[in-house]
């Protein structure tokens, strides 16, 4: 026996605490109508979890409390607590007792408890399930409740049936998959959903990356390109500089150079112009030089006619040495020599003054024959002494005169020869002056014209310098719009190594390169490609997060699988399952049937029924309704009966007894076939006559071999047929009141 007892505590009428044991197979629970006697089926559904109010007669929780009367105040709570024997280990649990209790309070708050711990609803019936104790109530037929079974549609029936063969697990665990499934189906659709809503995004992020990489590696080829043509820009400027600065030098010098000797030459072109003077001065040179010769001559002259007259005197002397030797020498009076040298030297004063040669020829002999007229008039020895003498002091006389005209001839000489170098000087000068001046001019014309290609050289310089300006100018905007472009780092060129002759190549390549350069610029702008890092790194987690939805989904789908295959293991377990339990039931059916009726046949059978459901169609804004017919196909148990010695065929042809005896055929076969620990039948016998009731006292009796029985009953065959029987009461206080008692007693109580 597995029910041990059954404690009602403020549950419904039972105000005070009242205790139930079940220490026989067979209980029997009688009293009269309104005792309260349902109350302690409903007790027994109440602990087991029955969670429908209604099937309990109520409304809220707090119906199920006692409401009190008119002797007696209300309660806050109502607890029942049923206790099993666990020493078969019907329950999965290591407690030799097991006690399960329920309390509801006024607010409609549950407690349960297990062995006295609290737990939760789903604990204490998956206890239960599992011990075949469901709360489905195929165990505990309500009052009026019996042929249930008869009414119910084929589909409810097979439910049942599967309940009683304790296949609820399966159906439990099946919709548990089920609603899994459905759950598991709801996020993969939710999921691909997601996963369609980045798609049109995925696609966007894509085409943006694919312009970001573009342009970056746009950028990267600019950036290779700037670096080239940047180095090679710069080394070009500043080489071209160089060059520029050196080549300027030269000819700004050489101009400056240039100037200064032009200046110089125009003086000396100019000096030569002035050579006019230097003529003059020339003539007046020559004349002078003329007149120093003439003087020269002269001197010379005189000194050769001063040389005749001393050889003259000479010779004389000679004479009148001779003649002295011969002739005394004759006594002259001083002063007739001194009228004489006066004579001559009035004549020779004369000449001095003369010019005239022939004036001067004749004054000279005068002079001669004034000399011989006196030497000849004192002619005598001493005449020729006193010649002697005179010729002496004649010839000193003349000798003194040379000496002084050779004096003067020196210094004509003198005078000749430096007038000479000084017309020879200013001559030269002249020449010279000339020969500058030519030069001078021909220098000038070679600089000027040296100055006027000098200048063409300059401003070509300076053109240059300009180009030079202008290539610098823009070489600065390149690198500013290199670093606006692509940052600083591409001011990063210097590393680069060019070839040594790079600046050989054809100015043409560069060209070639900003042409490049130009092009690729155009092309990063069409990129666009603004904001990369931030287009780059979306991508990267919209990708990612697709990749995680579509494992997700994978993952989703691997559960749905095996969901699938659970639900499908399930239902083939149930089929094989509920098959042979409804060919046992059917046997076990046939057989109490047959004992119920004395013979007859009935049967439970696998049927389909086509159910139509109306659906009511609400039609936006229209207040129509329309309805729509659905076709469902229904699967379930069909019962046919057949009365012995009787036509009757379906269940709705039967009396009321019949339909009686048929579900109570059913419900015993069926509780046969899988009997649950405990069976409460609510006056299921109310409609048995008394022969009937007798066979209806044997099947409880055989019944009661498997499972323990609680009756409820007014019947006096089923009461004999309790172990014990427990008397309900209810005094004027509404309050219902338990007592064990005998046949006897019972008899009276039901009454
Ligand atoms: P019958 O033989 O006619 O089927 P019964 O013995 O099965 O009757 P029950 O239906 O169990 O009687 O008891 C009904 C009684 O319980 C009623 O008198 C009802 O007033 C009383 N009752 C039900 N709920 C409460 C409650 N919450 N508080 C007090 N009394 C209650």
């Amino acid at each position: 026996m597995y029910l041990k007892s059954l404690e009602i505590n403020g549950f419904k009428s039972f105000a005070e605490k009242s205790e139930l044991e079940f220490s026989s197979p067979i209980v029997a629970i009688v009293g009269p109508n309104g005792s309260g006697k349902s109350n302690v089926a409903e007790a027994f559904s109440f602990v087991l979890g029955e969670q429908s109010i209604k099937s309990m007669r109520g409304k809220r929780g707090e119906d199920l409390i006692f409401s009190g009367s008119k002797t007696s105040g209300n309660l806050s709570r109502a607890g029942v607590r049923l206790t099993f024997d666990n020493s078969r280990k019907i329950f999965t649990i290591d407690f030799p007792e097991v006690t399960i209790e329920r309390v509801v309070y006024r607010d409609g708050a549950n407690e349960y408890l297990l062995n006295g711990s609290k737990v939760r609803l789903k604990d204490v019936l998956e206890l239960l399930a599992a011990a075949n104790i469901g709360a489905s109530g195929h165990h505990i037929i309500s009052q009026g409740e019996a042929d249930r079974i008869l009414n119910a549609s084929i589909k409810e029936r097979k439910e049942m049936i599967e309940d009683a063969l304790g296949l609820k697990i399966y159906h439990y665990k099946r919709e548990e998959s089920e609603r899994k499934l459905e759950k598991t189906m709801e996020n993969i659709r939710e999921v691909n959903g997601l996963r369609k809503e980045i798609a049109p995004h995925i696609k966007f992020l894509e085409k943006q990356v694919e312009k970001v990489k573009k342009a970056e590696s746009l950028r990267e080829e600019l950036s290779e390109l700037y670096h080239n043509y940047l180095k090679r820009e710069e080394l070009y400027l500043a080489d071209l500089k160089k060059k520029f600065d050196e080549e300027g030098k030269t000819p700004t010098s050489e101009k400056e150079k240039i100037e200064r000797r032009l200046d110089e030459v125009k003086k000396i072109l100019a000096e030569s112009e002035s050579a006019d003077k230097k003529s003059k001065e020339l003539i007046e040179v020559e004349g002078e030089l003329r007149k120093a010769g003439e003087a020269l001559e002269e001197a010379r002259r005189e000194i050769s006619r001063l040389d005749g007259m001393i050889s003259g005197e000479e010779r004389a002397l000679l004479r009148a040495e001779n003649e002295a030797k011969t002739a005394k020498a004759v006594a002259v009076d001083l002063s007739e020599i001194e009228n004489l040298r006066e004579e001559g030297e009035k004549i020779l004063a004369k000449a001095l003054k003369e010019e005239e040669v022939s004036t001067l020829r004749g004054l000279i002999g005068e002079l001669l024959a004034l000399l011989k007229d006196f030497v000849t008039s004192k002619k005598t020895n001493e005449e020729a002494l006193k010649a002697v003498k005179e010729i002496s002091a004649e010839i000193a006389k003349l000798q003194e005169q040379k000496e002084t005209l050779q004096k003067k001839e020196g210094a004509f000489e003198e005078n000749e020869s430096v007038t000479k170098k000084r017309y020879e000087s200013v001559k030269f000068s002249i020449e010279e002056g000339r020969q500058r001046g030519r030069e001078a001019e021909r220098e000038m014309f070679t600089l000027m014209n040296r100055r006027t290609e000098l200048v063409g050289i300059l401003n070509n310089l300076s053109s240059r310098a300009d180009q030079i300006n202008r290539e610098e100018g823009a070489f600065k905007e390149e690198l500013e719009e290199a670093v606006t472009l692509l940052g600083q780092p591409v001011l990063h060129y210097n590393d680069l190594a060019l070839p040594k002759d790079f600046l050989e190549e054809p100015r043409s390549e560069q060209e070639g390169r900003r042409k490049k350069l130009e092009k690729i610029k155009i092309r990063l702008e069409e990129a666009g490609g603004a904001g990369g890092e931030e287009v780059l790194k979306e991508f990267d987690d919209v990708v990612k997060r697709d990749l995680f939805l579509s494992k997700e989904i994978e993952d989703l789908k691997t559960s749905a699988e095996s969901l699938q295959g659970l639900i499908k293991n399930l239902s083939e377990k149930l089929d094989i399952e509920f098959n042979t339990g409804l060919k046992k039931i059917n046997a076990e059916f046939e057989k109490f049937f047959t004992l119920m009726f004395g013979g007859g046949q009935a049967s439970l059978s696998l049927a389909e029924r086509e159910v139509r459901k109306r659906r009511l169609t609400e039609l936006q804004g229209i207040e129509e309704m329309e309805d729509e017919e659905e076709v469902e196909i229904e699967e379930g148990i069909d019962i046919s009966v057949s009365l012995p010695n009787k036509r009757i065929k379906g269940l709705q042809m039967l009396s009321g007894g019949e339909r009686a005896l048929t579900s109570i055929a059913l419900l015993f076969a069926i509780s046969q076939v899988n009997p649950p620990p405990f069976i409460i039948l609510d006056e299921t016998d109310a409609a048995l006559d008394e022969a009937n009731s007798k066979k209806y006292g044997d099947m409880i009796e055989n019944l009661s071999k498997y499972s323990q029985l609680i009756l409820i009953t007014h019947n006096r065959e089923t009461m004999s047929r309790a172990g014990i029987l427990y008397g309900v009461t209810m005094g004027a206080n509404g309050i219902s009141k338990l007592l064990s008692v005998k046949f006897e007693e019972a008899l009276a109580v039901a009454k």
